[in-house]
Order: structure tokens, then sequence, then C-alpha cells
């Protein structure tokens, strides 16, 4: 047939939006829609840190993807891409190939490790359902070791690098650790937990008044933080950080930032830390029917810096991207991303966050109920009501 193939990878928070608004934008047979994901569920990354520190469980943070879509109008393929193939327009999953007209790479980024040795093969990081059950599984685990082997290390966690993804796990954990003490009847006072940071602060580029306001909440949580100290290795039983000082952790946790997933590297593009630099309709440049949003895309602001991957960015790319490929197949002018910051909000754990919401701070308990209201309209953008009462948390 002559209808165009719309094959769309991955289903996080660029892929999603752009199916759902696919699906209500196109007519009955104008487009053929694919959407590939790794798993048959969409996680809802912006909620990671809590099941990765215990505080909330992993359904909480996971629907199936087919309580999202239509599956009539879209085609769900559950499969692991393995390679793009921009010149043969075709894609090679784990399972089978897939041929396409028009592409949507919305495959999320990967950890960054800068090369640090080491990390790779001995942190863990915050990046899906199955990165934060280990997390989980693992603290608990040192825990029960602990109490039949009394090694120190296995009580010292280090979460490293303090950007927003560090200083929302860190909390968290700072919330269950004394839980857990409870549980294995541990004396608290032998727990450390370290939150390491190689910029002169927290949550670099953030409002000074606010990052303040954070350090004093972390403080409060008893975490140790070493501010303007990088690692610079990890190993099996810890790290070493700054001028040589020795961490002996069984636990630690990368946060130290993200790049653009491999596949896109390896298909040839251009890419910049794994990122492709879009144009103005968020396409791969030379290629007119590829479109690459989220995590592994570039948009720089009206100063020309690259505006951070979030999920608020990757959600109205998604929405342009669907709207721009309408308007492609109707054979239309094409419509500008322009990116509309709508604010940033931060948990610190339980009762606690920092905001900044249409130039207005937010602090404290507001702030963590702002968060909620964040989260909820986020499930109810993508599911409407009853998602919001079945994975809503309210309290
Ligand atoms: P993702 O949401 O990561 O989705 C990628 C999808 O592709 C996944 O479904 C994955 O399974 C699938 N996939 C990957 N590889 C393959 C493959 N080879 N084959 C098939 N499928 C594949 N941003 C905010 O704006 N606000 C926040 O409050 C916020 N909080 C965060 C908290 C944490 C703990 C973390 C880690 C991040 C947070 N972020 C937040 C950032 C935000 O989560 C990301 O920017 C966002 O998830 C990017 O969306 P995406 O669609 O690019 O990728
Ligand atoms: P990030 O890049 O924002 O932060 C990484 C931090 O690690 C930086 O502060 C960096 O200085 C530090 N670091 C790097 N190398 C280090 C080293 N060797 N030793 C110690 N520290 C080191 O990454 P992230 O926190 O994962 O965030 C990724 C994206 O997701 C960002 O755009 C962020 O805004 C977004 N996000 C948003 C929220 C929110 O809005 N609530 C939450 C999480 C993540």
């Amino acid at each position: 047939s002559n209808i165009p193939k719309i094959v769309i990878l991955g289903a996080g928070y660029g892929g999603i939006l752009t199916a759902q608004r696919l699906q209500k934008e196109l007519n009955y047979n104008e487009a053929d829609v694919t959407l590939v994901n790794r798993h048959d569920y969409h996680y809802i990354t912006t909620h990671l840190h809590m099941p990765a520190a215990g505080t909330d469980t992993i359904d909480h943070a996971r629907v199936p993807i087919s309580k999202l879509i239509d599956e009539f109008k879209i085609d769900l393929v559950k499969s692991a891409v393995k390679d793009i193939r921009p010149h043969e327009k075709k894609v090679i999953l784990e399972d089978g190939t897939l041929s396409y007209d028009i592409l949507v790479v919305s495959l999320g980024g990967e950890p960054e490790t800068f090369g640090i040795p080491g990390m790779k093969d001995h942190a863990m990081t915050i990046r899906s359902i199955n990165s934060v059950r280990l997390i989980r599984e693992h603290i608990e685990y040192q825990f029960a070791c602990y109490k039949n082997d009394s090694i120190a290390s296995r009580l010292r966690f280090v979460v490293g690098g303090a950007g927003f993804s560090g200083v929302e796990f860190v909390s968290e954990l700072a919330d269950r650790l004394p839980l857990l003490c409870k549980e294995f009847d541990v004396d608290p006072e032998k727990v450390e937990l370290y939150n390491v940071e190689a910029a002169p602060t927290p949550l670099p580029g953030f409002d000074k008044e606010l990052v303040e306001y954070a350090m004093d909440v972390l403080k409060n949580k008893g975490i140790i933080l070493r501010i303007g100290v990088p690692i610079k290795e990890c190993f099996a039983g810890g790290v070493i950080i700054g001028d040589g000082e020795r961490i002996e952790a069984s636990t630690v946790v990368w946060t130290g930032g993200i790049r653009g997933n491999k596949l896109i590297e390896n298909a040839g593009f251009e890419v910049t830390r794994g990122r492709v630099k879009v144009d103005e309709y968020l396409r791969a440049p030379g290629y007119d029917h590829i479109y690459i949003i989220g995590d592994s895309s570039l948009v720089l602001n009206k100063e020309g810096r690259p505006y951070p991957p979030t999920a608020q960015i990757a959600m109205q790319q998604g929405v342009n991207c669907a709207k721009n490929i309408a308007l492609s197949i109707r054979g239309k002018q094409l419509s500008k991303f322009t990116f509309s910051h709508k604010g940033t909000v931060a948990s610190l754990g339980k009762g606690e966050a920092i905001a900044i919401v249409n130039g207005k701070k937010w602090k404290g308990w507001k702030a963590a109920q702002l968060k909620k209201a964040v989260d909820i309209r986020y499930l109810y953008v993508i599911g409407g009501i009853p998602l919001v009462l079945q994975k809503g948390r309210f309290f």
C-alpha cells in the first residue's frame, strides 16, 4: 500500500507523547504507526529515585503500554532495537527488521561515566525499572550480610554526583536507611551515607538560595556532603575521591550525568556526547524523515546553550514531532519547535522539596505538595483519571 509507515523507537516520555498525539491527529488509513519498546510497560523515570531507595513500590513507577495507547490504531512491538540504518530506512530489532518511511528516535539516554576507571563495572545507575530494582535489593542485601559478617563497608553508601538525580535519590535513601536499621537490628550510628559532587556546589547552575536550603535539608538528614571533590575511580569495594582518599563502600550509585543513546552514534549521526543537534523541526540534520527527541537530542536556547535533558522538554518535543509528522504527510509546512520552560520541582525526600515555578520560589512542605501535583498531572496527561487513581501518590 502507499500508506506511509511511521516507526517510533522507545516508549518513554517522548515516545509515548508522540504515539498518543499521532493516534489523535491522524485519520483512519492516513499512516501505519508502530511503537517499539524493550518492555511492555512505560516507566515513569521521574519517580525512579523512590523505588531505587525502597520508599515506594516498583509498580507505582510503571504502566503497561497497552493502557496508554489504542492498539487498534498503533502496533505495539515489544523488542530491543539493535541497529538503526538510516541509509536503508531500516531498523534492526533483536528478533526482526522493520522498514519505515518516517522514523522517530526516542530511546532516551544512558549514564555518562566520563571514562572514570571502574565506574561502568562497579557502580549502579538509576535508569530503568530493572536498574532500580537492583539498587533496592542490593542495599537490603548489604544489611542482611552485615548481620552475618560485620564488615563495616556494608553500611557505607556513596551517591556520586549531586545533580537533581543524585540529590533526589540521596534524600530518599536517607529516609529509608533508618527503617532498614530497625528492620535489621542495626545501630544507625554505624551507617554512613555520602554524596560526592565535583562542582563547587550541588545542583550547579540552580538558584543559590534553594541550593542552600537543599544542603541544609541534606545535612539534617545526616548525609555527608563532599562538595568540590571529584570521584576519580570506582572499584568493587568503593571509590577514590579528590587527592586519593578512599571511601570503602559496598554500595556506589552513580548519578554523575547522562549522554545520548549509543545506538544513535552507532547509526552514524553526528553527535556531541551521544546527542544529535536536531534542526528547528526536530529532525536529524540531512534526514527530513528522521526525528530525534528526548535525552538523545540537543536543542539550543537563545543564548546558544543546550537545554538540559528533561522529561518536560521530551514531552513537548513529542507533541511537536507528532504535529510535524501529520503536517509532512499532508504536504504542509512544518511547525518550529520552541521549548516553554514551566519550571523545576525537585524532591528532597518525605515532605521536603525545592521548586521554581513561573519565577516564584518554593521550599519545604509546599514545594513537596507541588511535586506531587506535577507527578499527578503527568499521570493525567498520559492516562487520564483512571491512571491518576491507580498510580497517584496523594500522601
Ligand atoms: P526515557 O523516558 O528514558 O524513555 C526511553 C525509552 O526507550 C524507555 O521506555 C526504554 O525502555 C526504551 N529503550 C531504550 N533503549 C531501547 C532499545 N535498545 N530498544 C527498545 N527500547 C529501548 N525530568 C523532569 O523534567 N522532571 C523531573 O522531575 C525529573 N526527575 C527525574 C528523576 C530521576 C531519578 C531521573 C533519573 C530523571 C529525572 N528527570 C526528570 C529526567 C527525565 O526522566 C528524562 O529526561 C526523560 O525520561 C527523557 O525522556 P526520553 O523519552 O528521552 O527517554
Ligand atoms: P546532571 O548532569 O544534571 O548532574 C550530574 C552531577 O554529577 C553534576 O552536578 C556533576 O558536576 C556531577 N559529577 C560529574 N562528574 C563527577 C565526578 N567525577 N565526581 C563527582 N561528581 C561528578 O545529571 P542528573 O542529575 O542525572 O540529571 C540529568 C537530567 O535530568 C538533567 O537535565 C536534570 O535536570 C534532569 N532531572 C531533573 C529532575 C527534576 O527536575 N526534579 C530530577 C532528576 C533529573
